[in-house]
């Protein structure tokens, strides 16, 4: 079929990894979009980014690949409509049938904010059709790859380990992505398999004092405080797994490329949370 061949050929982060608008963050790393418009050059003309990048919030970006649309792809779960109207395909790792839909049974670094002692308010969407994808009239993008933790501006976030997680976290990026970032490194024994997958702690108040790439943090040190950097609409985390592809030397890499596709593939959190 054409489009998994399209879709095997790219490999290309798109501009909507890396935003961070509102209440809006969005996980998904397009590889693809198909010119049914032509995508609008906005935020580019005075940006510091080279041909063929976009600048988003303070990073550059590159443009999507473009390529043929067809009537099939509208009913793939991993693609959606963007907001200019061209189809996005993306890879993601949904939840796995073994781990519970409901959020309520994991464990997250900080404590519940919502009434009723619930700690998402914004979930996991990029396994689902384009229809139930997050958007809105204020979100300038589709879809959601992590899950959104409100809480108090200040709230300490602790370092968690991960189900399955062998040794410590270390300390990939710190600095503006999803707002004030970091992004840890995390060492899991899936199924006999030795896996890695960075999580992605969005939206910071402050990260932890001294901080910086290298360190190791183990369970119950300080990530950050929660805060509404590059989302002024609403304080909370933004949590984000992604699976390290194989083959990939991710402690090498510049922190957009750690939400690259080529790099680091989405991942319904709840694969990797503790449970309660
Ligand atoms: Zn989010």
């Amino acid at each position: 079929m054409r489009m998994f061949a399209v879709t095997s050929m790219g490999m290309r982060l798109e501009a909507i990894a890396l935003i961070a608008l509102g209440t809006m963050t969005v996980g998904a790393t397009a590889q693809s979009v198909s010119p049914r418009k032509a995508a609008q050059p906005a935020r580019t003309e005075s940006a510091p980014c080279p041909s063929g990048w976009l600048l988003d919030v303070d990073v550059c970006v590159p443009l999507p690949a473009e390529i043929a649309d067809g009537p099939e792809l509208q009913d793939v779960a991993n693609a959606h409509r963007d907001r200019q109207g061209n189809w996005v395909r993306y890879d993601q790792i949904p939840r796995l049938p073994e781990r519970p839909a409901d959020y309520d049974l994991y464990r997250y670094p900080i404590p519940p904010g919502m009434p009723g002692g619930h700690a998402v308010i914004s979930g996991y969407d990029l396994d689902q059709p384009n229809e139930r994808q997050r958007r809105g009239p204020t979100l300038s993008h589709v879809g959601h790859g992590g899950v959104d933790l409100p809480q108090k501006k200040g709230t300490p976030i602790p370092m968690a380990a991960l189900e399955h997680q062998e040794g410590d976290a270390e300390v990939l990026f710190v600095g503006d992505l999803f707002g004030r970032t970091v992004i840890t490194l995390h060492t899991l024994r899936e199924a006999g398999q030795v896996r890695e997958y960075v999580l992605l702690f969005g939206h910071l108040d402050t990260p932890a004092p001294g901080i910086a790439k290298g360190a190791h943090l183990a369970v119950g040190d300080l990530v950050g405080t929660v805060g509404d950097t590059g989302s002024p609409e609403l304080v909370h985390l933004h949590l984000e797994a992604r699976r390290v592809r194989a083959g990939v030397n991710i402690r090498n890499e510049p922190g957009y490329k750690l939400v690259a596709n080529e790099c680091t593939i989405v991942c319904d959190p709840r694969n990797v949370l503790p449970l309660r």
